[in-house]
């Protein structure tokens, strides 16, 4: 059924133009760019999301593909704007190419020429003479460059982790704000009566731990503590690396960490806070990879669970990179692999340098 019969008696035209926005395909296209009306033979299809999309420019689905490895949620051309009536006729519309629920945002992509560019900057104003209240933006091929550098590329450049690294983005930066946001509250409702001591576990959980705390309406006050990693050199068992700054006697502690896997050096850390006789003890865990637990640990808050795969971003490293990845993702296996049949080799030729200088063949 097309909406646009139902609105037509509403219209009273010109003057009144109400902000109703109609679906895309009842209304008249007036502003496809030539180059892009007849959709090529081998249209693009949008790998997942809104189902599959047929786009009417490839520049489309490279933006299309873009905010799928960012899990940005889009939808494609979903509403068409009335702008110009004639004698009570629609006679000019806008359909935005995108549109990001998240971000309340109408994108409109040019990689044209720059005499359809300025014919598109005009439509842009007229919709939004007509429209103040949409947000609607224009990318022309610049600035989508400086987009795709922006939401994270630059990013993934400086820690050096190539595009082609990342098997998939398991949570986006809104995702992560979102559900962050969830637990401050959560937390705040539960803690409503009281004030409480923050400790989070170093290094990965700092960048949690900071958007976290600031999602918490309740005082709070906030310490750290550290496990000194594990080497090949040494058998020393777990211990703690760094000691509290606060006493924690008689205050309700909750325990931050960035990822708990088989619960282990949670399950220890927990161990040596209890025996600081704090007046509660809960524990708040953004990532949950809940398959490889190995020791039941009483998780109060979760944020998500993690499918069994390593993943990088969002404070979580590898070999101390990718830290600063704005999303969480996973790490193609191949990525491991190397490094993993390189340091093997290294332990190998090692090993071998060290029988030889030590004599070691002598037994
Ligand atoms: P658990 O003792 O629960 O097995 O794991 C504890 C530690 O292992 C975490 O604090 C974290 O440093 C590391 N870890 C576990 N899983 C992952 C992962 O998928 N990615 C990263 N980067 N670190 C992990
Ligand atoms: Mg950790």
């Amino acid at each position: 059924m097309s909406d646009i019969d139902d609105l037509r008696p509403a219209i009273s035209p010109p003057v009144a133009i109400p902000p109703t926005y109609v679906e895309a395909a009842a209304v008249a296209e007036t502003d496809r760019d030539p180059a892009a009306s007849a959709p090529p033979p081998d249209m693009e299809i949008s790998p997942r999301r809104f189902g599959r999309v047929a786009f009417a420019h490839p520049a489309e689905a490279e933006f299309a593909r873009l905010l799928d490895f960012y899990r940005v949620r889009w939808d494609y051309e979903p509403t068409s704007f009335p702008l110009r009536w004639d004698a009570g006729r629609l006679v000019e519309a806008f359909t935005p190419d995108f549109f990001l629920p998240e971000h309340d945002l109408y994108v409109e992509l040019t990689t044209m020429k720059q005499s359809l560019v300025t014919r598109k900057h005009r439509k842009l104003r007229h919709m939004r003479e007509v429209h103040p209240d949409i947000r609607v933006v224009l990318l022309t091929r610049r600035d989508y460059d400086e987009l795709l550098a922006g939401m994270g590329y630059g990013a993934v450049n400086i820690t050096s982790l190539p595009e082609s690294d990342i098997e998939r983005v398991l949570f986006s930066p809104v995702e992560i704000a979102d559900r962050v946001a969830e637990l401050g509250a959560e937390i705040s409702a539960d803690y409503a009566d009281r004030s409480l001591v923050l400790i989070g576990l170093l290094k990965g959980v700092t960048f949690f731990l900071a958007d976290l705390a600031r999602a918490v309406t309740r005082p709070l006050a906030i310490d750290f503590l550290a496990v000194a990693a594990r080497t090949d050199t040494n058998d020393e068992p777990v211990r703690l690396s760094t000691s509290l700054d606060l006493d924690i006697r008689g205050q309700h502690v909750l325990m931050i960490e960035d990822i708990t896997t088989t619960g282990l050096t949670l399950d220890f850390v927990l161990r040596r806070l209890r025996a600081l006789e704090p007046a509660s003890l809960e524990v708040c865990v953004l990532f949950d990879k809940r398959e490889r637990r190995l020791i039941d640990l009483p998780v109060r808050y979760t944020g998500f669970s993690v499918p069994n795969a390593f993943v990088v971003g969002y404070g979580l490293d590898y070999r101390q990179l990718y830290r600063n990845l704005p999303f969480l993702c996973v790490l193609k296996p191949e990525v491991y692999a190397r490094d993993h049949a390189a340091a093997l080799s290294e332990i190998n030729r090692a090993d071998y340098t060290r029988a030889h200088q030590g004599g070691l063949d002598c037994e």
